[in-house]
């Protein structure tokens, strides 16, 4: 395999500096995280050109105000490119927040912290005792004395050493700057703060009446929570997808059960490298992306994928590997955060982002998925669709779709050509921008199936995406004598 990828590298139609591959069909979506570095119309028009498939709002950082008029820029900018791109609403879920201490003070080992359930407890910080109040009076409840309480992605470790009536009295561990409004994860607690707060259903609504995409909820714990906001998505007649993100341990405990309940998967490696041990990481993305591929449900590999990008012109090595990792795990999509949100380079992290891609989707092989149950008929013909399509040279599976299922099902089987997917229906056209190797158009379909594949095959051939000569698997609907019956068809452009 070495010698191989030595020997293209080699190839000068391969080489960075040809625009064919720059041009080149791309298996990995890219989804960035929009912020003040990228939210003028310029940078913005530049990352759409580059080709980025969803852009993410991070509802922790967003006023209602603000979400609003970016979505109409988005939406604006996007109608004068002449591209489409999908919008995601990262909704923060059960989060655990200290509440306003001032002046930040420096938490040394040793000294003695209370979290206390209410706030302006009368002898709060007698005998030196620090103190902050949570957002979140129950989690006397959820703790108990030993468990671990980690501020600020970990940096300040602190462990329970005494239960009082209204406070938890913890002890520092690692010290240092304590701030306000500091967010704290509880490693293996179980927290009971509801799955959708008070503000995540306000951030909803918003997001609901600006049509937006994709809703990623922070901290799934169980399917119930997925249900939950499907209820209210339903409720309100959208068909938004819902991204699960995995961010602790009791999601990797329910992982089945949640990535049935979703449309999706996040893995947050942010919250999850401080829930879990970080030696952990790899392990669980690993069998996450797996475990989505066999369910057929798109992954999100998410944070610190470029995070020296953010003020750096080049990535480490090591960054580069991770990428080419989650890369050649088959994940649907990398994302950036802090790059793109404040970073100095937004721009040049999607270009790394898709030089590395591109690279590495080169080298996998092409099996089709083994794991995917697919128990009818309709579903072995997929399966043999990707063997005939890896079988021939420039090939390519095309495939009309009203609700998504076929093209996600193709996806999920991983073929190595391109699956282009032509739907009549505006928001499926993004929903499908997240599945990997699917490539979406938008497209009026005919009453008759023949006319709908050669409006279809001369769509393909105006925007340069096959050739004459050209053999491609189509999956459609005929017409045989007055019944309507499924087709695998071997057909070729002209
Ligand atoms: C993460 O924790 O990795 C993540 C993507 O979530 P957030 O950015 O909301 O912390």
């Amino acid at each position: 395999m070495y010698t191989k990828s030595f020997t293209s590298l080699a190839n000068p139609n391969l080489s960075t500096d040809n625009p064919a591959f720059e041009m080149r069909f791309r298996q990995t979506k890219i989804i960035f995280t929009i912020g003040p570095a990228t939210s003028s119309d310029v940078v913005l028009k530049q990352l759409i050109d580059e080709r980025v498939d969803i852009c993410r709002i991070n509802m922790a950082h967003a006023s209602h105000e603000w979400t609003r008029e970016i979505i109409r820029q988005i939406k604006r900018v996007c109608d004068e490119v002449g591209r489409q791109i999908g919008i995601m609403m990262d909704i923060k879920g059960p989060e655990i927040r200290t509440g306003d201490i001032g002046e930040p003070i420096f938490l040394e080992p040793g000294q003695l912290f209370d979290l206390l359930m209410f706030p302006a407890a009368t002898d709060a910080g007698r005998d030196g005792v620090f103190y902050t109040n949570v957002n979140y009076p129950n989690l006397i409840n959820d703790v108990s004395v030993g468990d671990t309480v980690l501020v600020d992605s970990g940096l300040i470790r602190m462990q329970v050493c005494e239960m009082l009536e209204d406070r938890i009295r913890c002890q520092v561990v690692i010290p240092g700057l304590f701030g306000n409004r500091r967010h704290i994860n509880l490693p293996g607690v179980r927290v009971g703060l509801p799955s959708l707060t008070e503000k995540d259903q306000g951030d909803v609504a918003v997001g609901l009446e600006e049509g937006i995409d994709f809703f990623a909820l922070s901290f799934v714990r169980d399917a119930d929570a997925l249900h939950s906001l499907r209820t209210v998505l339903t409720e309100r007649g959208s068909k938004a997808r819902i991204i699960a993100k995995i961010e602790d341990q009791q999601a990797i405990s329910n992982i089945e059960e949640i990535i049935e309940a979703s449309d999706g998967i996040m893995v947050a490696r942010g919250d999850l490298g401080i829930e879990c041990p970080y030696e952990e990481l790899p392990i669980i993305q690993s069998q996450v992306i797996t475990a989505c591929i066999k369910q057929a449900r798109p992954v999100i590999v998410a944070t610190h994928m470029l995070e020296s990008m953010i003020a750096a012109p080049v990535p480490t090595r090591a960054e580069v590997s991770d990428i080419a990792n989650a890369v050649l795990e088959k994940t649907d999509a990398i994302m950036l955060s802090g790059e793109t949100t404040t970073g100095k380079y937004p721009v040049e992290c999607v270009k790394v982002f898709k030089r590395i891609s591109q690279r590495i989707e080169s080298l996998h092989t092409d099996d089709p998925t083994k794991g995917l149950h697919l128990p009818t008929p309709k579903g072995k013909m997929l399966r043999s669709a990707i063997y005939l399509a890896n079988d021939i040279e420039d090939s390519g599976i095309v495939v009309f779709s009203r609700s998504g299922y076929l093209a996600r099902m193709l996806s999920a089987l991983r073929p190595r050509v391109p699956i282009y997917a032509f739907t009549d229906i505006p928001e499926l056209f993004r929903h499908l921008l997240i599945l990997w190797g699917v490539e979406p158009f938008q497209m009026e379909f005919s009453a008759d199936p023949e006319d709908t594949i050669k409006d279809a095959f001369e769509y393909l051939k105006r925007k340069s995406w096959v050739k004459p000569g050209h053999t491609l698997i189509v999956i459609s609907n005929a017409l045989a004598k007055d019944k309507i019956i499924d087709t695998l068809q071997i057909r070729k452009v002209e």
